[in-house]
């Protein structure tokens, strides 16, 4: 504990201290004992005693200057600073550089479009798509010759607009234009020009167009038009000047190379609704080829073409396997004998078989399948919906083909599966007639209807929302869109105004009145009701029948669609 000022005074008078330190500018005192001891005490401002008093009792008192320390600790202290402030400098200066770098480097990335000359794809990897080859040959003959029209004083065309459903093989088609004219072939996909800093896209889009010409002829593919190429001014206030401006630019180019430069700009979109019409004006995009989903025999080549590099078992016929997969885009096949090898390796096999075919097919359709219930009674109830959807479409006039029966599930849906083949020349005439609709929601409804006769209207399950979903879908489209309904041959919905958020909004949605909105529900609802009475009674009687097939599907979980088919059709002739 340190010492008071009285008991210093009474140490240096008793002879207990051996020295004094004086700091003139503190107000203390460093004080040093006969036992060794070292003390700061605290004395008066300008205190004269303690100079008398440890003068008077020889107490050597020494004076110390701490100007110069102080100047150094000043000095020190004043420099840390100084080095601080020029390292966080130094630091800010660094990091702003860094990006402005980076916004070079984005503008300057066009100048990395991909220049593909790795492999080099030909007309005879696009399988199934002859009639737009052929449209394409032509392109193929300008870039290697160009001279031939030049000399009959036409213009090559400048942009071609492949449209097509997903995975169709647009970029396939692209790149064989290349590979077939033995030109340079640039890709870049539409999104990657719009970035956060507005006017970087515009920059690319000119990089993008100096390269083309630089390596003259050559083809240059846009990927996902749509991403810059929709509607100016479309979506709320306003639009994104980002996209517009690249947009602009992209208009500016096609409108600014003279014809017959040899550079043809190929884009693909799968949304031509929401183009520009600037952009598919005569000189600009103005040649459109749809690229559409392949029908059984051009499924059948892609099979072909895919399955080059994959051992097929002899067993394995892709004509089959082409007929079972309506709907399926060139990625999609591709994927399918993908998987299908994947599960031959899973299971040892050297060779893909029709299981490894089956299994591949069931994913792609459904997704991974989950078990079925353990619960006997739900696994029941479950099983008569399935049985109850299953006959209602066997009885329905169609040329779906019924595919697959089973209890175990696909994910987001409780009900089990019910899988009809659609018919191919009703999917690809694109014409769907009244009763085929009013059919789908039948069937939609043919697990509620097999509810209801088995365990009671009170007793029915959410198990086939997804289906209710359906009705609602189809009855809504048969009212609102396609004129089936008793308020007449009208669409009071359009497709064209439900593209942009924006401009949905903007406007007033709906262009009828309160009246007919009342009287469209109205219809969806008789339509739906009138579906359930007819699914119920197309089941009523076949409560026997039903019963045995529940009790087979409980007992296997599957069932054979060639066995429920042989049932109903020996119940029908016995009754
Ligand atoms: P997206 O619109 O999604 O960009 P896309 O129409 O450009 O798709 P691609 O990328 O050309 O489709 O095709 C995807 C894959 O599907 C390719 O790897 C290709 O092998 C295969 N494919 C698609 N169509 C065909 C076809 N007609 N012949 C052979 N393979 C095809």
């Amino acid at each position: 504990m340190s010492k008071s000022y009285s008991q210093l005074l009474r140490d240096i008078e008793s002879g207990e201290i051996i020295s004094i330190i004086l700091i003139p500018n503190r107000r203390e005192v460093i004080v040093e004992f006969i036992n060794g001891e070292r003390q700061l005490i605290p004395i008066f401002y300008n205190d004269q005693k303690i100079l008398r008093i440890s003068e008077e009792y020889n107490v050597p008192l020494t004076v110390r200057d701490i100007r110069s320390e102080q100047r150094l600790a000043n000095f020190i202290t004043g420099f840390g600073l100084t080095l601080i402030f020029v390292l966080s400098l130094s630091f800010l200066i660094r990091r702003s550089s860094k990006l402005l770098n980076n916004m070079q480097k984005f503008s300057g990335r066009s100048s990395q479009v991909n220049e593909d000359d790795i492999k080099t794809y030909t007309f005879d990897d696009v399988a199934g798509l002859n009639e737009e080859s052929d449209e394409l040959k032509e392109i193929v003959t300008f870039l290697r010759n160009p001279q031939i029209l030049i000399d009959l004083g036409a213009k090559t065309p400048k942009g071609v607009l492949l449209v097509g459903p997903p995975g169709t093989g647009k970029t396939l088609l692209a790149r064989a234009i290349a590979g077939e004219a033995e030109v340079p072939f640039f890709s870049i996909s539409a999104s990657e020009f719009v970035e956060m800093f507005v006017g970087v896209g515009a920059g690319r889009v000119r990089d993008l167009f100096k390269s083309a010409k630089s390596k003259s002829p050559c083809i240059v593919f846009i990927d996902e038009i749509d991403s810059i190429g929709r509607q100016r001014g479309a979506g709320i206030g306003g639009g994104n000047d980002e996209r517009e401006q690249t947009l602009n630019q992209l208009l500016t180019e096609l409108d600014g190379f003279e014809a017959n430069n040899g550079v043809i700009v190929i884009a693909a979109t799968n949304r031509p609704d929401i183009l520009d019409q600037a952009l598919t004006r005569p000189g600009r995009f103005d040649r459109r080829i749809d690229v559409s989903l392949p029908n059984r025999k051009a499924r059948h080549k892609i099979l072909t073409v895919h399955a080059r590099s994959k051992p097929l078992c002899d067993s394995v016929n892709l004509m089959d396997w082409a007929s079972k997969t309506p709907g399926f885009s060139g990625a999609d096949l591709q994927n399918l004998l993908n998987e299908a090898a994947i599960y031959a390796a899973r299971n040892g096999k050297s060779f893909i078989g029709s299981i490894e075919m089956d299994n591949a097919l069931d994913k792609a359709r459904f997704g991974l399948l989950t078990k079925p219930l353990s619960d006997p009674n739900k696994k029941r109830q479950i099983a008569y919906q399935i049985i109850g959807k299953t006959l209602v479409s066997l009885l329905l006039p169609s040329q779906d083909k019924l595919e697959k029966i089973s209890l175990f599930k696909s994910l987001g849906d409780l009900s089990g599966m019910t899988y009809f083949t659609p018919d191919e020349e009703t999917i690809d005439s694109g014409l769907l007639t009244r009763n085929y609709i009013y059919n789908k929601i039948v069937i939609s409804l043919g697990a509620r209807a097999a509810e209801i006769i088995i365990f009671g209207s009170k007793e029915v399950t959410q198990g086939s929302q997804k289906d209710l979903e359906n009705v609602y879908f189809w009855a809504n489209q048969m009212v609102t869109k396609f004129g089936f309904s008793d308020l007449g041959p009208v669409a009071y919905d359009s497709e064209k105004d439900s593209i942009f958020l924006g401009k949905g909004i903007m406007k007033n949605r709906k262009e009828y009145s309160q009246r007919t909105s009342k009287e469209i529900d109205n219809q969806i609802i008789s339509i739906a009701n009138k579906a359930i009475k007819d699914a119920i009674n197309l089941l009523s009687d076949k409560v026997f029948l039903m019963d045995t097939l529940v009790d087979e599907l409980v007992i296997n979980e599957t069932l054979e669609s060639e066995y429920v088919i042989n049932s109903l059709n020996s119940y029908l002739s016995n009754n």
